[in-house]
Protein backbone atom coordinates (compact mmCIF):
# COMPACT_ATOMS: atom_id res chain seq x y z
CA UNK A 1 0.00 0.00 0.00
CA UNK A 2 3.17 2.01 0.43
CA UNK A 3 3.62 1.89 -3.14
CA UNK A 4 0.34 3.41 -4.23
CA UNK A 5 0.80 7.27 -3.34
CA UNK A 6 4.38 7.62 -4.74
CA UNK A 7 3.04 6.11 -8.24
CA UNK A 8 1.49 9.16 -9.99
CA UNK A 9 -0.38 8.03 -12.35
CA UNK A 10 -0.44 11.93 -13.59
CA UNK A 11 1.09 13.46 -17.11
CA UNK A 12 2.79 16.72 -16.11
CA UNK A 13 0.11 18.50 -18.07
CA UNK A 14 -2.39 16.69 -15.55
CA UNK A 15 -0.27 17.11 -12.52
CA UNK A 16 -0.21 21.32 -13.28
CA UNK A 17 -4.35 21.05 -13.91
CA UNK A 18 -4.72 19.09 -10.69
CA UNK A 19 -2.44 21.93 -8.82
CA UNK A 20 -5.33 24.60 -9.95
CA UNK A 21 -7.86 22.33 -9.11
CA UNK A 22 -6.88 22.61 -5.92
CA UNK A 23 -7.89 25.43 -5.03
CA UNK A 24 -11.29 25.05 -6.07
CA UNK A 25 -11.48 21.42 -3.36
CA UNK A 26 -11.15 23.20 -0.29
CA UNK A 27 -14.28 24.94 -0.16
CA UNK A 28 -15.87 21.30 -0.75
CA UNK A 29 -14.77 18.14 1.33
CA UNK A 30 -12.75 17.03 -1.08
CA UNK A 31 -14.07 13.26 -2.72
CA UNK A 32 -11.91 10.35 -0.71
CA UNK A 33 -10.90 7.90 -2.69
CA UNK A 34 -13.12 5.39 -0.86
CA UNK A 35 -10.49 3.71 2.13
CA UNK A 36 -9.45 0.22 1.06
CA UNK A 37 -9.55 -0.93 4.88
CA UNK A 38 -10.10 -4.32 4.59
CA UNK A 39 -6.52 -5.00 2.59
CA UNK A 40 -6.09 -8.60 4.20
CA UNK A 41 -2.53 -8.31 3.71
CA UNK A 42 -2.42 -5.08 5.66
CA UNK A 43 -0.83 -5.68 9.53
CA UNK A 44 -3.06 -5.07 12.65
CA UNK A 45 -4.17 -1.45 12.18
CA UNK A 46 -1.95 0.92 13.11
CA UNK A 47 -3.03 4.04 14.15
CA UNK A 48 0.34 6.00 14.63
CA UNK A 49 1.31 7.76 11.22
CA UNK A 50 5.57 6.91 10.55
CA UNK A 51 7.12 10.04 11.60
CA UNK A 52 8.94 12.23 8.66
CA UNK A 53 12.45 11.21 9.95
CA UNK A 54 11.58 7.47 10.38
CA UNK A 55 10.67 7.62 6.34
CA UNK A 56 13.26 9.32 5.97
CA UNK A 57 15.96 7.14 7.21
CA UNK A 58 14.03 4.46 5.73
CA UNK A 59 14.40 5.57 2.58
CA UNK A 60 18.24 6.20 3.45
CA UNK A 61 18.59 2.44 4.35
CA UNK A 62 16.60 1.29 1.05
CA UNK A 63 18.65 3.35 -1.18
CA UNK A 64 21.92 2.15 0.54
CA UNK A 65 20.19 -1.63 -0.25
CA UNK A 66 19.83 -0.71 -3.82
CA UNK A 67 22.96 0.53 -4.09
CA UNK A 68 25.15 -1.36 -2.23
CA UNK A 69 26.76 1.10 -1.02
CA UNK A 70 26.62 1.82 2.87
CA UNK A 71 26.19 5.64 4.10
CA UNK A 72 29.56 6.53 6.30
CA UNK A 73 27.16 7.25 9.62
CA UNK A 74 30.81 6.00 11.75
CA UNK A 75 32.96 8.96 10.46
CA UNK A 76 30.13 11.28 11.29
CA UNK A 77 30.30 9.85 15.16
CA UNK A 78 34.25 9.39 14.67
CA UNK A 79 33.93 13.26 13.92
CA UNK A 80 31.50 14.04 16.35
CA UNK A 81 33.85 12.91 19.36
CA UNK A 82 36.26 14.58 17.92
CA UNK A 83 34.51 17.75 17.76
CA UNK A 84 33.07 17.49 21.22
CA UNK A 85 36.91 17.02 22.48
CA UNK A 86 38.32 20.17 20.52
CA UNK A 87 35.51 21.89 22.55
CA UNK A 88 36.74 20.89 25.74
CA UNK A 89 40.41 22.08 24.62
CA UNK A 90 38.98 25.17 23.66
CA UNK A 91 37.13 25.62 26.97
CA UNK A 92 39.69 24.71 29.86
CA UNK A 93 42.33 22.67 28.62
CA UNK A 94 44.58 24.61 30.64
CA UNK A 95 43.19 24.38 33.22
CA UNK A 96 42.47 20.79 33.58
CA UNK A 97 46.38 19.96 32.47
CA UNK A 98 47.81 22.76 34.28
CA UNK A 99 49.55 23.53 31.39
CA UNK A 100 50.44 27.67 30.73
CA UNK A 101 48.91 26.86 26.49
CA UNK A 102 47.83 30.58 25.31
CA UNK A 103 44.34 29.19 25.03
CA UNK A 104 41.40 27.90 26.72
CA UNK A 105 38.57 30.41 27.64
CA UNK A 106 39.10 29.47 31.62
CA UNK A 107 42.90 30.56 31.95
CA UNK A 108 41.57 34.18 30.48
CA UNK A 109 38.97 34.45 32.71
CA UNK A 110 41.67 33.76 35.22
CA UNK A 111 43.80 36.71 33.75
CA UNK A 112 40.46 38.65 32.92
CA UNK A 113 41.47 38.73 29.11
CA UNK A 114 38.11 38.72 27.37
CA UNK A 115 38.97 38.87 24.08
CA UNK A 116 40.92 35.75 23.52
CA UNK A 117 38.38 34.16 25.83
CA UNK A 118 35.27 35.18 23.98
CA UNK A 119 36.55 33.81 20.90
CA UNK A 120 37.76 30.49 22.77
CA UNK A 121 33.82 30.07 23.76
CA UNK A 122 32.47 30.79 20.67
CA UNK A 123 35.29 27.99 19.29
CA UNK A 124 33.47 25.75 21.38
CA UNK A 125 30.36 26.58 21.18
CA UNK A 126 30.59 26.05 17.17
CA UNK A 127 32.53 22.54 17.48
CA UNK A 128 29.65 21.20 20.47
CA UNK A 129 26.71 22.60 17.65
CA UNK A 130 28.92 20.82 14.73
CA UNK A 131 29.29 17.66 16.52
CA UNK A 132 25.54 17.41 17.46
CA UNK A 133 24.73 18.12 14.36
CA UNK A 134 26.75 15.63 12.44
CA UNK A 135 25.97 13.21 15.68
CA UNK A 136 22.26 13.98 15.02
CA UNK A 137 22.90 13.09 10.82
CA UNK A 138 24.33 9.67 11.46
CA UNK A 139 21.31 9.19 13.82
CA UNK A 140 18.87 9.64 11.04
CA UNK A 141 20.50 7.19 8.62
CA UNK A 142 21.12 4.39 11.26
CA UNK A 143 18.91 5.05 14.23
CA UNK A 144 19.83 3.15 17.88
CA UNK A 145 18.75 -0.17 17.62
CA UNK A 146 18.75 -0.40 20.84
CA UNK A 147 14.95 -1.08 22.55
CA UNK A 148 15.66 0.34 26.02
CA UNK A 149 14.17 3.53 26.43
CA UNK A 150 17.21 4.90 28.43
CA UNK A 151 19.76 3.99 25.93
CA UNK A 152 17.82 5.48 23.08
CA UNK A 153 17.38 8.82 25.18
CA UNK A 154 21.09 8.94 25.76
CA UNK A 155 22.10 8.13 22.24
CA UNK A 156 19.80 10.67 20.55
CA UNK A 157 20.21 13.33 22.66
CA UNK A 158 23.93 12.73 23.17
CA UNK A 159 24.21 15.96 21.71
CA UNK A 160 22.13 17.67 24.65
CA UNK A 161 24.05 15.59 27.33
CA UNK A 162 27.77 16.77 25.64
CA UNK A 163 26.31 20.22 25.67
CA UNK A 164 25.55 19.90 29.36
CA UNK A 165 28.70 18.19 30.46
CA UNK A 166 30.91 20.40 28.89
CA UNK A 167 29.76 23.69 29.47
CA UNK A 168 27.82 23.18 32.71
CA UNK A 169 29.26 20.18 34.64
CA UNK A 170 32.80 20.77 33.86
CA UNK A 171 32.88 24.40 34.15
CA UNK A 172 30.71 24.41 37.32
CA UNK A 173 33.23 22.02 38.95
CA UNK A 174 36.57 24.28 37.37
CA UNK A 175 35.08 27.45 38.51
CA UNK A 176 34.32 26.26 42.26
CA UNK A 177 37.55 24.58 42.61
CA UNK A 178 39.59 28.08 41.50
CA UNK A 179 40.30 29.72 44.62
CA UNK A 180 42.25 32.41 42.10
CA UNK A 181 38.20 33.59 41.46
CA UNK A 182 36.64 36.20 43.18
CA UNK A 183 32.81 35.31 44.74
CA UNK A 184 31.24 37.69 42.05
CA UNK A 185 33.36 36.36 39.51
CA UNK A 186 32.09 33.17 39.84
CA UNK A 187 28.66 33.88 40.25
CA UNK A 188 28.83 35.42 36.69
CA UNK A 189 30.69 32.68 35.37
CA UNK A 190 28.34 30.33 36.13
CA UNK A 191 25.40 32.17 35.03
CA UNK A 192 27.18 33.00 31.37
CA UNK A 193 27.95 28.80 31.49
CA UNK A 194 23.68 28.48 32.40
CA UNK A 195 22.83 30.74 29.35
CA UNK A 196 25.79 28.87 27.10
CA UNK A 197 24.39 26.13 28.29
CA UNK A 198 20.94 26.69 27.27
CA UNK A 199 21.62 27.75 23.93
CA UNK A 200 24.10 24.89 22.35
CA UNK A 201 21.48 22.29 24.51
CA UNK A 202 18.77 23.66 22.68
CA UNK A 203 20.43 23.40 19.21
CA UNK A 204 22.01 20.24 19.68
CA UNK A 205 18.70 18.11 20.69
CA UNK A 206 16.76 15.68 18.74
CA UNK A 207 13.38 17.02 18.45
CA UNK A 208 12.83 14.59 15.91
CA UNK A 209 14.28 11.19 17.32
CA UNK A 210 13.99 8.11 15.28
CA UNK A 211 14.57 4.66 16.18
CA UNK A 212 15.55 1.31 13.84
CA UNK A 213 12.52 -0.29 15.10
CA UNK A 214 9.97 3.01 13.84
CA UNK A 215 12.47 2.65 10.66
CA UNK A 216 12.00 -1.35 10.53
CA UNK A 217 7.91 -0.85 10.68
CA UNK A 218 7.97 1.54 7.55
CA UNK A 219 10.25 -0.58 5.82
CA UNK A 220 8.20 -3.33 6.05
CA UNK A 221 5.10 -1.41 4.75
CA UNK A 222 7.39 0.44 2.21
CA UNK A 223 7.72 -1.99 -0.41
CA UNK A 224 8.64 0.30 -3.00
CA UNK A 225 8.92 -0.87 -6.43
CA UNK A 226 12.03 0.43 -8.07
CA UNK A 227 11.83 -0.43 -10.99
CA UNK A 228 8.62 1.61 -10.80
CA UNK A 229 9.23 4.35 -14.07
CA UNK A 230 6.57 7.08 -12.20
CA UNK A 231 8.27 6.44 -8.70
CA UNK A 232 9.36 9.63 -8.13
CA UNK A 233 10.49 13.09 -9.57
CA UNK A 234 13.69 14.93 -9.14
CA UNK A 235 15.13 18.41 -10.98
CA UNK A 236 18.06 18.82 -13.16
CA UNK A 237 19.38 21.57 -11.05
CA UNK A 238 17.68 20.12 -7.64
CA UNK A 239 19.92 17.65 -5.00
CA UNK A 240 17.23 15.83 -4.01
CA UNK A 241 14.01 13.63 -4.92
CA UNK A 242 10.74 14.14 -4.67
CA UNK A 243 7.63 11.83 -4.16
CA UNK A 244 4.89 14.28 -5.31
CA UNK A 245 5.11 15.72 -8.88
CA UNK A 246 3.58 19.19 -7.14
CA UNK A 247 5.33 19.03 -4.00
CA UNK A 248 5.73 23.05 -3.52
CA UNK A 249 9.59 22.78 -4.07
CA UNK A 250 8.60 22.07 -7.55
CA UNK A 251 6.00 24.84 -8.40
CA UNK A 252 9.19 26.90 -10.52
CA UNK A 253 10.64 24.20 -12.25
CA UNK A 254 10.43 24.12 -15.91
CA UNK A 255 8.66 21.11 -17.37
CA UNK A 256 12.06 19.90 -19.16
CA UNK A 257 13.82 19.92 -16.19
CA UNK A 258 11.52 18.18 -14.26
CA UNK A 259 12.96 14.30 -14.54
CA UNK A 260 10.15 11.73 -13.41
CA UNK A 261 11.85 8.36 -12.91
CA UNK A 262 12.06 5.17 -10.46
CA UNK A 263 13.88 5.70 -6.92
CA UNK A 264 16.94 3.85 -7.90
CA UNK A 265 17.35 6.38 -11.29
CA UNK A 266 17.12 8.81 -9.05
CA UNK A 267 19.80 7.30 -6.49
CA UNK A 268 22.04 6.51 -9.40
CA UNK A 269 21.36 10.25 -10.55
CA UNK A 270 22.71 11.30 -7.01
CA UNK A 271 19.25 12.41 -5.96
CA UNK A 272 19.87 10.59 -2.86
CA UNK A 273 17.71 12.74 -0.22
CA UNK A 274 14.33 12.99 -0.47
CA UNK A 275 12.52 16.14 0.14
CA UNK A 276 11.71 17.14 3.70
CA UNK A 277 8.16 18.94 1.95
CA UNK A 278 7.57 15.37 0.75
CA UNK A 279 8.58 13.59 3.36
CA UNK A 280 6.26 15.69 5.97
CA UNK A 281 3.42 15.09 3.28
CA UNK A 282 4.03 11.44 3.21
CA UNK A 283 4.28 11.01 6.67
CA UNK A 284 0.83 13.39 7.40
CA UNK A 285 -1.03 11.35 4.78
CA UNK A 286 -0.57 8.28 6.95
CA UNK A 287 0.89 6.64 3.32
CA UNK A 288 -1.79 4.98 2.45
CA UNK A 289 -3.97 8.47 0.96
CA UNK A 290 -3.98 7.86 -2.41
CA UNK A 291 -5.68 11.14 -3.14
CA UNK A 292 -2.55 12.95 -2.32
CA UNK A 293 -1.12 12.28 -5.92
CA UNK A 294 -3.70 10.73 -7.66
CA UNK A 295 -6.43 13.20 -7.21
CA UNK A 296 -8.07 12.23 -10.49
CA UNK A 297 -8.77 8.66 -9.61
CA UNK A 298 -12.22 7.63 -10.36
ZN1 LIG B 1 9.25 17.61 -2.58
Amino acid sequence: MWCIFIRGNLTLEEEKKAKTAKAEEKKEPVKKAPAKKAEPKAAPAEAKKPSAAALKAALAQMEEQETGKKKNTVLLRVLAFVMWALAIVAMYLPQIGELELPFGAMRMLVLKNYTPMIIDIVVAVALCIGAALLWKKANHIHPVKSHNKIAQFIWNQLGLIMAFLIFFVIGLVLILKNDKLDAKTKKIAIAALAVITLLVGGVSADYHPVTQDEVDKVTQEFNIDAQDPEGCFWTTYGKKYHLYGDCQALTNTAAENLHQTSLQEAWENNRGELCSFCAKRAADSGATDTTAITPNNP
